[in-house]
């Protein structure tokens, strides 16, 4: 998303930060840092650890009223331009069919069913296997176009999580922002619904996808009780004044076999003790809470939810670790393009197998 977006800093007001578990206002400050967005008025923020709970919180953080000013219009990615440039797009034939492809060698989706063959219909040439098929274009072509795709990144490595027992799929994205992984869950078997607080955002959406869109917060959309097959939190957990009450609403209205997809950048990483207030996970004032593996399980926990899966994924991982070495060097461009390359990927790949990634996703299951 454009970071560029900077606010009225003059109409922001601010209050003290507490932890969203216990309500603690007390803890050890992690770390400090102004906002680069808010220009050169921006007053000096920190993250307190709550010695509790172990989440992190912001102080001062921006207040409820005051909060929608962060999030103009510009904040979306330039007038949601990737969310029309992808819908266009899906027209390529070639591309889609490259889609098609992938999807269905990870089991994402299924060949549509032929039926019986047309009575005196021409003799076609006989073709490979489909699992033989898969199988050499997933260790030839595949892993290239998957690594230069972010929407088949999303989807394949969280494939995991992807696989719906209903068709179509009942999917809720919370905080859908500019809306490109609903698109790509739109390649799937799905019914898409999100929430975002930019009326905008809705409208682009609903236009371009046909999701259901509501615009407000999670907790106002009153959806019914075991709604949805899953619930999605990506990267918006952190951004909520209220991430205990979101995610109990989450655990009320997914079915019980359903579960809640949660990514957030992760705290307890390598690069945010080494990069200190450059981490991009920090993101002052916009974050108002960041949750380590251990305080996630916590939350998780006291609203009726298990973690049955936590992963700290490359892609993403690597995309906040470049981006804090941009913000760290004052570099624009070098660490995008260096995240591309394989050998960027193979020296983060350690960092992402062990505990220290930069993102934290975490598959949350309900209790019921
Ligand atoms: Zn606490």
């Amino acid at each position: 998303m454009s970071q560029d977006a900077v606010p009225r800093t003059s109409a922001l007001t601010f209050e003290k930060g507490a932890c969203c578990i216990c309500g603690r206002e007390d803890g050890e400050v992690l770390v400090k840092g102004k906002a680069p967005t808010l220009g050169s008025n921006s007053p000096e923020f920190a993250f307190i650890r709550c010695p509790e709970c172990r989440v992190l919180f912001l102080d001062p953080r921006p207040t409820d009223e005051s909060i929608g000013l962060l999030y103009p219009d510009q904040y979306y990615s330039r007038d949601f331009q990737p969310i029309r440039q992808a819908v266009v797009q899906k027209s390529s034939r070639l591309k889609q069919r490259l889609q098609f492809r992938i999807l269905r060698s990870y089991g994402l989706i299924r060949e549509p069913d032929a039926g019986e063959p047309e009575r005196g219909s021409h003799w076609a040439p006989p073709r490979p296997p489909a699992a033989v098929w898969d199988l050499v274009c997933k260790t030839t072509v595949f892993p290239l176009a998957v690594r230069w795709s972010p929407l088949l990144q999303t989807l394949v490595y969280n494939r995991r999580f992807l696989r719906f027992r209903r068709k179509p799929a009942r999917v809720l994205e919370v905080g859908f922002g500019n809306g490109l992984l609903l698109y790509a869950l739109s390649h799937l078997d799905t019914e898409l619904f999100g929430t975002e607080i930019s009326p905008e955002a809705c409208k682009v959406l609903a236009e371009t996808l046909g999701a259901k869109t509501f615009c407000g917060q999670l907790w106002e959309a009153n959806y019914e009780d075991n709604q949805f097959d899953l619930v999605i939190f990506s990267h918006s957990l952190e951004h909520l004044a209220d991430p205990m009450r979101a995610l109990r609403e989450a655990q009320r209205i997914i079915s019980p076999q359903g579960s809640v997809l949660v990514s957030v950048p992760n705290p307890d990483s390598l690069s945010a003790r080494v990069f200190r207030e450059h981490w991009t996970g920090y993101d002052f004032p916009r974050h108002l809470f960041l949750f380590g593996p251990d305080a996630l399980r916590r939350m998780a926990q006291e609203a009726g939810l298990r973690a049955s899966v936590v992963r700290f994924p490359l892609e993403s991982g690597l995309y906040h670790f470049t981006q804090s070495i941009n913000s760290r060097l004052g570099l624009r461009l070098l660490p995008q393009v260096l995240r591309r390359t394989l050998i960027a990927q193979l020296l983060y790949l350690p960092i992402a197998m062990s505990t220290a990634g930069d993102v934290l996703t975490a598959s949350l299951s309900a209790e019921k």
